[in-house]
C-alpha cells in the first residue's frame, strides 16, 4: 500500500544526524505499508493507492507519552476535593485514599468494564496528537490483578490504532493485605515477574523508589530480578524527597528515571554518565498544587537527555494533552521550544527504547505524523490546547481529523 502526502507547508522534526530540530519543505512524502519510504523535495511521478492533501499544514512526528498510569477503574475526584481543602498527597494516602482506593476499585471492576473505559481515554489521547502511550500496571498489586492489568494493555494494543508500551509496576505501593513488606518483594520477584514474562506481557519494570514506598535495597532487589528476566528498568525517582533514587537509576542502568523534582547533582550526573533518560512530569506538579518544578535546565547542563511526559493517572494528574504539558515544561522547567519538542518526540522514543523507529519524520521510520494549522512549532505550546491539530496519522493511516479545521 503506497500513500502520498502532498500540499505540505513544511515538516519539522528532530534530526539525529544534525542533532537539531530541522525544518524542511518537501513537495511530498511517500509512505509504504505504514513506514516512511521517501521525503521528496521535488514532485515525483509515481502511482499510489491513496493521496492525502495536507492542506498547507505543518507536519510533525506524533507525540510519544512515555509515562502514564492509563489502566485504572474509578476516578479520584474525592481525593482532589480533600487536597484543595488542605490535605497532602501523603495525608490522603494514610487515610485510605490515594493509590489504595484505586487498588480497591481496580480489583472490584471487571476487565471488560475497564477496557471499555480505557477505549474512551485512548481516543482522547489520539485526538490530542499522542500516537504512542506507555501504560503501567500497578493498581492490582496481586498476581491475579497485575496480570489483569497487563492483559488489558495487551488487548487495547491489539484492538486500537494507537501503540501501547507495557510496563509492569507491581512496586507501585504495598497492597493493604500484606503486613510484611519483604514478603511482598518476594511475591514480586518469585511470582509476578516470572508469570508476566512467561506470558510476554511487559517490556519494562518500574519501581516507586521513594520514602514511604520502596527503599533503595528493595528497589535493587526488584531491579536485579527484572534484569534476570529481561525486563528493562524505569524508576519513579525522588518525587517528594531526595531518596538517592536518581543515583541508583544510573547504577542499574535504567532506561529512564522519572519525576526527579528533588534529585541531587550527584544522582543526575550519574544518570547522564549511564545514559538514563531524565523524564520530567510537570503536569503532576501543577495538578498537586506544588510550587517547585523539576529543573530540566540543570539536567541538560549535567548532560542528561530530557523527555517530557504526562504522568496521566487518577490521583495526581488527569492532564493528558502533550501540548499543555509542553507549555508547562517551557514555562516552569527551563526548556526551550526546540528542547521540549525533542523531549516529546525523539527523547520520549528513547525513553521507550524505540528511537530507531519512532520520534522523527525520516526514511524507514513509522509514519506517525501530526498535521498542524500553525506557522511554527512555537505555536504548539503557545495555544496550550490541541485545537490547531487538524489531523493525526498513525502507521500511515489517518485516524483523526478535526472537523473545525
Ligand atoms: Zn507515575
Amino acid at each position: 500500500m503506497l500513500t502520498k502526502i502532498y500540499n505540505i507547508k513544511s515538516l519539522v522534526t528532530y534530526d539525529d544526524d544534525k542533532n537539531d530540530i530541522v525544518i524542511q519543505s518537501p513537495k511530498n512524502i511517500i509512505i509504504k505499508d505504514g513506514t516512511i519510504e521517501s521525503i521528496n523535495l521535488k514532485d515525483i511521478d509515481i502511482e499510489v493507492d491513496d493521496e492525502i492533501n495536507a492542506n498547507d499544514t505543518i507536519l510533525s512526528p506524533g507525540f510519544i507519552d512515555s509515562h502514564t498510569h492509563l489502566i485504572f477503574a474509578s476516578n479520584r475526584a474525592d481525593d482532589f476535593s480533600k487536597r484543595i481543602s488542605g490535605q497532602s498527597y501523603i495525608d490522603i494516602a494514610n487515610s485510605g485514599g490515594g493509590i489504595k482506593s484505586s487498588i480497591n476499585s481496580f480489583r472490584k471492576t471487571s476487565k471488560e468494564e475497564i477496557v471499555k473505559d480505557c477505549e474512551k481515554k485512548i481516543s482522547f489521547f489520539l485526538k490530542n496528537g499522542t500516537t504512542t502511550i506507555e501504560a503501567k500496571s500497578g493498581y492490582g498489586l496481586s498476581v491475579e490483578d497485575e496480570l489483569k492489568s497487563l492483559n488489558i494493555i495487551k488487548e487495547l494494543n491489539e484492538k486500537f490504532d494507537i501503540d501501547l508500551v507495557s510496563t509492569f509496576m507491581g512496586a507501585h505501593d504495598f497492597p493493604p493485605e500484606i503486613k510484611d513488606k519483604d514478603s511482598y518483594i518476594d511475591l514480586i520477584c518469585n511470582e509476578m515477574i516470572p508469570d508476566i514474562t512467561s506470558n510476554n506481557l511487559a517490556e519494562f519494570c518500574d519501581v516507586f523508589c521513594e520514602q514511604g514506598y520502596f527503599d533503595i535495597d528493595q528497589t535493587l532487589k526488584i531491579s536485579q530480578c527484572a534484569h534476570d528476566y529481561n525486563l528493562k528498568m524505569k524508576l519513579h525517582a525522588d518525587e517528594f524527597n531526595d531518596s538517592g533514587a536518581a543515583f541508583i537509576a544510573g547504577e542499574i542502568k535504567a532506561v529512564s528515571a522519572d519525576h526527579l523534582m528533588k534529585s541531587n547533582e550527584l544522582g543526575l550526573r550519574n544518570m547522564a554518565k549511564n545514559n538514563v533518560i531524565a523524564t520530567i512530569l510537570p503536569a503532576t506538579t501543577l495538578f498537586l498544587g506544588m510550587k517547585t518544578y523539576a529543573n530540566a535546565r540543570k539536567m541538560i547542563d549535567f548532560g542528561c537527555d530530557v523527555a517530557v511526559a504526562s504522568d496521566y493517572n487518577p490521583g495526581s494528574n488527569t492532564i493528558y494533552s502533550i501540548p499543555s504539558v509542553m507549555a508547562l515544561a517551557t514555562l516552569y522547567c527551563g526548556l526551550s521550544i526546540n528542547e521540549v519538542f525533542k523531549a516529546v518526540t525523539f527523547n520520549a522514543a528513547k525513553a521507550l527504547n524505540r528511537s530507531h523507529v519512532l520520534g522523527m519524520i525520516k526514511k524507514d521510520y513509522i509514519a506517525d505524523i501530526l498535521f498542524w494549522d500553525i506557522n511554527s512549532i512555537n505555536e504548539i505550546p503557545y495555544w496550550f490546547n490541541s485545537d490547531r491539530l487538524t489531523s493525526v496519522m498513525k502507521n500511515g493511516k489517518l485516524v483523526f481529523q478535526n472537523e473545525i479545521n
